[in-house]
């Protein structure tokens, strides 16, 4: 039988660990060959892309920091010159955190968070989307800090509220290309970026606002976008889809 996505080709940005690493090993489970993109984790990646090769998949790596202020646009001109006849998917996975509030954010982290989660993200779908076929597909990583307030990530709650309303708008502006653009919303994820989970209070606190028992894996993530991006995503668009084991239902 054929796999879901033979033949497709998808970009995943931040690849080379956590969620964007288990997005590309299940999309390329499910038969797409990849572009791995990955900003300072040179190593991690090229292992990545090492054993997803050893399964027979066609792997392409692209590096950009995504900090910088043309960040998408470097990671934009660097994808045309890897000559792919087109991209069928893209997930705009890679993202930095902030912890603090209000009053702890300063505007150099600020001016970091929307180079990497805003601009960036903007500029690499503006230049990806002209290389989209009919019926590609865009899924952008978001957070369940949208629909959820938690104090002391107010500004990275703030660029995520972004990626939403961005999706929202070209799932719209896409649309009569057969382009479908959703979100995928996790809550804590067991990532470098989440490492509070493993210190102290970081489990209890877990159980006191996921329905769900458990810590939230990179898998469960990428089985929400493996759908999406996938035959069965076909008629879903402008939608965030939870992925935090019902974070503060
Ligand atoms: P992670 O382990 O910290 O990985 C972040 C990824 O983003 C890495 O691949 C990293 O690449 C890339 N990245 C960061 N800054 C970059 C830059 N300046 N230029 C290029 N790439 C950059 O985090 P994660 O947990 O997998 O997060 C993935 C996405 O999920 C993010 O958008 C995050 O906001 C979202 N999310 C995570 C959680 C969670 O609890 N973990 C919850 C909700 C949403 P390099 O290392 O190669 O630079």
């Amino acid at each position: 039988m054929n796999k879901p996505l033979e033949g497709k080709i998808a970009l995943v940005t931040g690849a080379s660990r956590g969620i964007g690493a288990a997005i590309a090993e299940r999309l390329a489970a499910d038969g797409a060959e990849l572009v791995l993109h990955y900003g300072s984790g040179r190593a991690e990646t090229e292992a990545l892309a090492a054993s997803l090769r050893e399964t027979g998949r066609n792997v392409h790596l692209l590096q950009a920091d995504l900090a910088a202020v043309d960040g998408g646009q470097q990671l934009v001109g660097r994808l045309a010159a890897l000559q792919l006849p087109r991209i069928d998917v893209l997930v705009n996975n890679a993202g930095v955190a902030l912890f603090a509030g209000l009053a702890e954010t300063s505007a150099e982290e600020f001016e970091k968070l929307v180079s990497v989660n805003m601009r960036s993200l903007f500029f690499v779908t503006q230049g990806v989307a002209p290389l989209m076929p009919d019926g590609g597909r865009i899924i952008n990583v978001s957070s369940a800090v949208t629909r959820i307030a938690f104090p002391g990530i107010t500004a990275y709650s703030a660029s995520k509220g972004f990626v939403d309303v961005l999706a929202l708008q070209l799932a719209a502006e896409l649309g009569p290309r057969g382009i479908t653009v959703n979100v995928v919303a996790p809550g804590a994820i067991d990532t470098r970026m989440s490492a509070w989970i493993h210190g102290p209070g970081g489990k209890e606190t877990l159980a006191q606002v996921q329905a769900l028992p458990g810590i939230g894996q990179p898998s469960h993530v990428a089985g929400v976008v493996a759908f999406l991006a996938g035959p069965d995503g076909a008629w879903t668009t402008g939608q965030v889809v939870d992925a935090s084991g019902g974070t503060k239902l």
